[in-house]
């Protein structure tokens, strides 16, 4: 394999951690020769959460003194092949005797996921149509787009274009508010990655009611994964055999990446330099721009764009900010793609169409998800959810209010989720793409609570789940005993808006000799964003393009797993439900 003299890493995401862990166990480059820079105070990225005190209120007593705050939780599934991958590197945290992987692999088989009650309507009974809910010529159509559509036919279109044939009911049926609320999709969004989730997930597809075949974590993904990731790094921790690293990587947080600047080079390009400054918001924002000349063996992976750009976090009594500022993420990509074009290069993406296109007009919330975590002294919530919908809490999958004006979802925890949480301490989870189920009202008031779930804080969205889910005899109970902290990630959905092949460049573009785009907005022919998976495998391809390391394994793809195209076909064409 090709050794680096240094490696300069943006961002320090899943895809920047995975990358500096194979630069390091490959040997390319000594863990003190890889810098991290990260804008945020935290590391993480997405994977980030955190604790929050929650001040004594005499009217309150039996609060939680401190409340987590999970913006974003990760489910997944056998094929994560790459996550998996590197996951076999680290000891699991609440079971050192195993690692992270093998912990995730005997959990989902010890307690898999078999959900009675995915989808509940506006009487609060499950949803539950042999059919779910779509026509036989919206299966047709779904055939169409799976058999007879490509990538370049679907190029720039959303999924609802006249061109697929999609019914209005098709959006609003039991199948495709079970895809969206999992998966992310709203009508307005990409027919490019529709397709691609369709042959991706073929083998969830026909289990989306019951959420078997999907895979879920018993520890969040900042405890369980970031951080015995980052303790390595840092030269605290141990890997999977034990090993300790002798020096650590470098980390600088706070520290935005401004510009990578870049040269011809032969046939090829290379990029010759890095400029960086500390953060505007951070302790010592001294606003002066350091520069980074690239040696002839200095290498810089670059995390394209982030779905957590612009996430603020409320509080029991308000609800999060709008945060105006631009976005680090995007304005570096921007920049990226101007000097490349300089170069004679128009093939460095397009960052605009994720996080600013044209349907923001119309639809500013396009690409908005509202996420509140509750951490409460009882269990009284989650009693009453297992109470009306029949599952044990393990067996209890994501529940969506279809009728809710917020299209409210729930989730459960596994217990315990965070890293030392109390016996006596439950918590759980919900979200709301921030539009109705018809997809045309966006950012609607509740039912009870009359705001949109953008504007309220977390003891309103506290009530209207409440409400919504006709628990309103233990209101005062949960309230009283349970803190809400909400988020706003306003580009959560950006990896599924409307986009072009050209919109996403290749982990290493062509003739490219020292650097590589890695995370949700790079182009990995097959796979399906909105996944650490895809983030873990640009790692492994940048590593595989500029190193001659290993080739990640292939993508899975459902059209060639006869399994699953079995129970697609029994599910859908034969409308057998599967138990
Ligand atoms: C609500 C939500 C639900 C999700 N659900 C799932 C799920 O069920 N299953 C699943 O597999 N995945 C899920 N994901 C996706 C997954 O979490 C992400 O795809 C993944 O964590 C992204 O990792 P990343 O390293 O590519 O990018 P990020 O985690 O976004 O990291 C990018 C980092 O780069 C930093 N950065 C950006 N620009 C600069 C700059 N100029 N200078 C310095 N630093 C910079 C950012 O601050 C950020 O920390 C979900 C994501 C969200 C938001």
């Amino acid at each position: 394999m090709n050794c680096a003299n240094n490696v300069y890493i943006v961002g320090s995401g899943i895809a920047s951690l995975a990358a500096a862990v194979y630069l390091i166990r490959y040997k390319i480059v000594p863990p003190g020769r890889v810098t991290i820079f990260e804008s945020e105070k935290d590391y993480g990225g997405a994977m980030g959460a955190s604790m929050v005190d929650v001040p004594f209120s005499p009217d309150y007593p039996r609060r939680p003194t401190s409340a987590y705050v999970l913006p974003a939780t990760r489910l997944l599934e056998e094929h994560y092949s790459c996550a998996l991958n590197l996951f076999e590197c680290f000891p699991c945290v609440s079971d050192t005797s195993k690692t992270i992987a093998k912990d995730v692999i005997d959990f989902n088989t010890d307690c898999p996921y078999d959900d009675k009650a995915r989808i509940l309507n506006s009487a609060r009974e499950v949803v539950n149509d042999p059919s779910m809910g779509v026509s036989v010529t919206d299966r047709e159509r779904a055939i169409d787009l799976l058999l007879f559509e490509d990538e370049a036919s679907c190029d720039g279109r959303a999924i609802d274009d006249p061109k697929f044939g999609f019914s209005d009911q098709f959006f609003e049926s039991q199948f495709f508010l079970s895809w969206s609320t999992m998966m992310g999709p709203l009508r307005k969004h990409s027919a490019i990655e529709f397709r691609r989730y369709f042959e991706r997930f073929l083998h969830v597809l026909p289990h989306v009611d019951t959420m078997a075949n999907v895979w879920r974590m018993r520890l969040n993904q900042d405890d369980g994964v970031a951080r015995p990731i980052l303790a390595w790094l840092r030269g605290k921790g141990v890997d999977a055999d034990g090993n300790m690293l002798a020096e650590g990587v470098k980390f600088r947080a706070n520290m935005v990446v401004k510009a990578v600047n870049f040269a011809p080079d032969g046939g090829g390009i290379r990029a010759e330099s890095l400029t960086f400054a500390a953060a505007a918001d951070s302790a010592s924002p001294d606003g002066a721009e350091r520069t980074i000349t690239l040696g002839e063996k200095d290498y810089v992976f670059v995390t394209l764009g982030s779905q957590v750009a612009n996430l603020s976090v409320g509080s029991m009594d308000l609800p999060p900010p709008t945060v105006s500022e631009p976005e680090k993420a995007w304005a570096l990509w921007t920049q990226i793609k101007e000097d490349a074009a300089r170069r004679g290069r128009d093939d460095f993406g397009d960052p605009e169409p994720f996080f600013n296109p044209p349907e923001f007009k119309d639809d500013p919330f396009l690409s908005t998800w509202v996420t509140f975590t509750v951490t409460s002294t009882k269990p009284t919530f989650l009693d009453r959810l297992s109470g009306l919908t029949g599952n044990k809490p393990w067996q209890q999958g994501i529940v969506t209010l279809a009728d809710s004006p917020w299209l409210l979802s729930v989730a459960p925890f596994p217990k315990p989720h965070f890293y030392c949480q109390p016996e006596d301490i439950w918590a759980w989870w919900g979200f709301s793409l921030c539009h109705d189920k018809s997809q045309r009202k966006l950012d609607q008031p509740g039912k009870y609570v009359l705001k949109p779930v953008t504007k309220c804080s977390g003891s309103e969205i506290l009530e209207e789940t409440i409400r919504q889910f006709g628990f309103d005899t233990d209101l005062a109970d949960i309230l009283g005993s349970s803190v809400c902290i909400p988020c706003l990630l306003p580009h959560a959905g950006s990896v599924w808006l409307r986009r072009w092949q050209a919109n996403r460049p290749k982990v290493v573009p062509d003739g490219g000799r020292n650097f590589a785009f890695l995370g949700q907005f790079c182009e990995i022919p097959e796979d399906t964003m909105f996944t650490m998976e895809y983030s873990v495998r640009s790692a492994q391809v940048a590593i595989e393009r500029l190193f001659g390391g290993p080739s990640p394994p292939a993508v899975y793809q459902g059209q060639t797993d006869p399994v699953a195209i079995a129970a697609a076909f029994s599910r859908f064409v034969l409308n057998c439900p599967i138990h």
